[in-house]
């Protein structure tokens, strides 16, 4: 327990020292600026608890959609303990035993994949995948296959590569310029379709409609296509039906690399292993991040197939034909180690079918709840990921106004609910309320979830 005098000491250095993450400093602690900001200090299971001891059900699992095996795992701790008493970091020119058996570990989930590329964040890790398709533009293609595709909402990190290749203009706006050679595609939200379409006529149009970039850019200048299996920040978007089988048959038939961002939907959130195998896809890269250990290490991977793999060790005559990179804290094994753990959890738990159980249930209660709340104009969901989407008329979809919708998080959050909103991503679309509890959340924690928001949303829309 932290003494009164220690915990008023970490309030002072927060508040003077720290710039916190997508935070606007002048209003964050709300009205009263002299109001302390929250520090979480500990946690169990779903549980978190602030420096004044008040508990809080964590419905987002660590505020980022990141914490998938739930907090107070004593079994990761302890083999990051043992991994990093032995050897804590060695990377470039040698391997580490967490490394090799992560990576064998991962790969037999991910059928069809065969290399894994260490780095520690899930912004790196897309970055990794954009340099390799430009390398192989480079070496196969006289360097004009280097465009690389990406999707209206979408968001693949924070570099200005990967905001380059961001589909959230609120994220992006005053940070350019932008690196050139990304190029974007339409949304697949078929609640806001852009066509009188519906169904799979709407997933069809939504991937053709790639198809139409693809064409107008020239497919010889097209590398590749990256694509969230299902959109998170950008408003929990679940493809439609017949997407993702037609953008497989667009990518092979232009020769696009296809390449799809699981840093949030990875390791468990949707209810299988990867997002993209909910659809069959055959992917090149594959890149993850937050639920790959937990966030009790930082780790991420870019991982390729085998076919990616060759094309940079085809011909050791030529000294520039291998991936000329390295990511400094990809060689640290507290990441493999707590993501060897992380997985045996996952597995050992049953947490995938109780993913795909908790999240159909959740999913019936969110419904519930938008027949008796007409600011709920849409609810959607995949596994533990689903979102409520707020609009002011449910005829004309005029999304509800974002103060209202962080006056619905601010109602939970006093409830002792953490809840998530697509905020600050989309200009006049921050209207998505968020969920992602852990994988091990059960029906009363779900129930708990939901009722915490009738409650705010009664009280904010009466
Ligand atoms: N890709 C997606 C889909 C994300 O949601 C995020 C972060 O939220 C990233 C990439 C970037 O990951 P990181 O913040 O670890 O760089």
């Amino acid at each position: 327990k932290l003494r009164d005098n220690d915990i008023s000491h970490v309030v002072e250095a927060d508040r003077a020292h720290v710039w916190h993450h997508l935070i606007q400093h002048a209003g964050w602690t709300g009205p009263d600026p002299k109001a302390d900001p929250r520090i979480i200090v500990e946690g169990r299971g779903m549980r978190v608890w602030d420096q004044k001891g008040k508990e809080h059900l964590d419905g987002v699992s660590g505020g980022v959609w990141t914490v998938n095996v739930g907090y107070g795992r004593e079994r990761i701790a302890n083999a990051v303990r043992d991994q990093l008493i032995k050897l804590p970091y060695f990377a470039g020119t040698a391997g580490s035993i967490p490394g090799a058996l992560f990576s064998e570990k991962l790969i037999s989930k991910m059928p069809g994949m065969s290399r894994v590329y260490y780095t520690n964040s899930g912004s790196e890790a897309n970055e990794k995948a954009f340099k390799m398709v430009r390398q192989i533009a480079h070496k196969r293609h006289g360097g004009k296959k280097h465009k690389i595709l990406y999707r209206d909402r979408d968001y693949h990190g924070t570099t200005i590569a990967c905001l380059s290749a961001g589909g959230q203009d609120e994220r992006n706006a005053q940070y350019g310029p932008y690196t050139p050679g990304f190029v974007r595609v339409p949304h697949c939200l078929e609640y806001r379709a852009q066509w009188d379409l519906s169904g799979e006529e709407y997933g069809l149009a939504a991937a053709n409609a790639i198809e139409e970039v693809i064409l107008r850019e020239g497919p010889d200048t097209v590398g590749a296509l990256c694509l969230e299996p299902v959109t998170a920040g950008g408003g929990v978007i679940v493809p439609p039906e017949g997407y993702w089988p037609r953008v497989q048959e667009i990518c092979r038939k232009y020769d696009i690399l296809l390449h799809i961002d699981e840093v949030v939907c990875g390791v468990g959130r949707t209810g299988t292993w990867f997002g993209y195998q909910h659809y069959g896809v055959e992917p090149d890269f594959v890149t993850m991040a937050k639920g790959v250990a937990s966030g009790y290490a930082a780790i991420a991977c870019c991982v390729t197939n085998e076919r990616v793999f060759e094309m940079f060790r085809d011909d050791a005559t030529d000294p520039m034909n291998y991936f000329r990179d390295i990511s400094t804290f990809g060689g640290c094994t507290a990441g493999p180690a707590a993501a060897l753990e992380n997985m045996a959890i996952i597995e050992e738990e049953g947490l995938l079918d109780n993913t795909v159980a908790m999240g159909d249930y959740m999913l019936d209660q969110l419904r519930a709840l938008k027949d008796k709340h007409a600011v709920i104009g849409d609810v959607r969901g995949k596994g533990l990921f689903l979102g409520a989407e707020l609009v002011s008329d449910r005829g004309s979809k005029e999304p509800a106004p974002e103060k209202q919708v962080q006056a619905v998080v601010a109602d939970c959050m006093a409830q002792g609910v953490v809840i998530g909103a697509t905020n600050r991503s989309l200009p006049g679309f921050n209207n998505t309320l968020c969920y992602s509890p852990a994988l091990i959340a059960t029906r009363d924690d779900i129930d708990h979830l939901v009722s915490a928001t009738d409650q705010a949303l009664t009280r904010v829309f009466g």
